[in-house]
């Protein structure tokens, strides 16, 4: 741990900040696919999170003018709410991510965060009040204490260890040769993608935003190892806003609440039992999904 305690001169915490800022928007692009920026505002105020509510106000978005991908969508995320989104591949799931993080803005409609239209707000105090898990996240070639700790500018040891049980990493960090000051990455350890994910999933307790965007992985980490980082995810969740972006249905069942997206709209919306007893489209998805998960099941016997 003496590596963390190491007090950063000026020039350290510069080169931190910098690196931490690139990895961050290279981490985001990569996760979001998308290189836009839009300005802030002339003079505008802080984003002030309270009640980290999320309202989309009849958005209408397109990447290009003559194909909208979002077309007068409506919802609310009431603080404290763990909510998901599902629908077909192309439906416009990543897409409302990257308008809360306002890579882009919307043709028409708002999107408020406790209130407050994201427009009108700095991005650098938008983009503080949201974490993201991300499908698979990159390692820095660095200690995995500061791959933990890159979370926030100035974490302490105390932090970066509290973070690591969080994300139950306790337990591989206590294995590894130097503990936190082992170095991981390309030229270090390989992690595996469950270890790659708790390290993301550190690295946002770190951060500590009151609001979390989950971008569930579609590559198949193992039934145990998914199950395990599931409950990891869900406590993170606890006490924050979030907003799950699921593939796999299963995961998602005990969501306060499905949005599920089609064509830009939204096809429905309910909890799982009701969305099934609707019988649409969820109702399809889910079937097709378990009928999938026995095919898989029964050429694994
Ligand atoms: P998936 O489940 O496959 O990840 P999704 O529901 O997340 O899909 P989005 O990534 O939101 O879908 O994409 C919605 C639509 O917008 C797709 O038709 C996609 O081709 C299009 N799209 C996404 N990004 C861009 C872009 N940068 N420029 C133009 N079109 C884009």
């Amino acid at each position: 741990l003496t590596q963390l305690f190491r007090p950063l001169d000026m020039l350290g915490m510069v080169y931190r900040t910098i690196r931490q800022g690139l990895i961050d928007m290279a981490e985001m692009f990569r996760l979001l696919d998308t290189e836009v920026e839009v300005p802030d505002a002339p003079g505008a105020p802080a984003l002030i999170v309270r009640q980290p509510s999320i309202v989309f106000d009849d958005v209408v978005f397109g990447y290009d003018k003559d194909r909208t991908i979002l077309q007068g969508l409506s919802f609310e995320v009431p603080a404290g709410q763990a909510f998901a989104i599902v629908g077909p591949s192309g439906a416009g799931k990543s897409t409302i991510a990257r308008l809360l993080f306002r890579f882009y803005d919307p043709l028409s409609g708002r999107i408020l965060i406790d209130g407050q239209d994201i427009r009108n707000v700095t991005q650098a105090s938008l983009r503080k009040a949201i974490g993201i898990v991300p499908q698979d996240s990159v390692l820095f070639n660095d200690t995995i204490g500061y791959n933990i700790g890159y979370g926030r500018e100035g974490a302490g040891a105390d932090e970066i260890i509290a973070a690591a049980q969080g994300a139950a990493l306790t337990g591989l960090i206590a294995r590894l040769p130097q503990g936190f000051d082992t170095e991981v990455g390309e030229r270090g350890l390989k992690l595996s993608g469950g270890e790659k994910q708790r390290v993301a999933i550190a690295r946002t307790l770190v951060k500590n935003p009151p609001i979390l965007i989950l971008d569930e992985a579609t590559s198949a980490l193992d039934t145990r190892t998914e199950q395990d980082i599931l409950a990891t995810l869900h406590r993170v969740a606890e006490h924050r806003t979030s907003l799950t972006i699921a593939h796999r249905l299963s995961t998602i069942a005990d969501a306060d609440r499905i949005l599920v997206l089609n064509e830009g709209r939204l096809a429905e919306s309910g909890r799982h039992a009701e969305l099934l007893r609707r019988d649409g489209l969820y109702a399809e998805m889910w079937a097709r999904q378990a009928a999938e998960a026995e095919e898989i099941g029964e050429a694994a016997q």
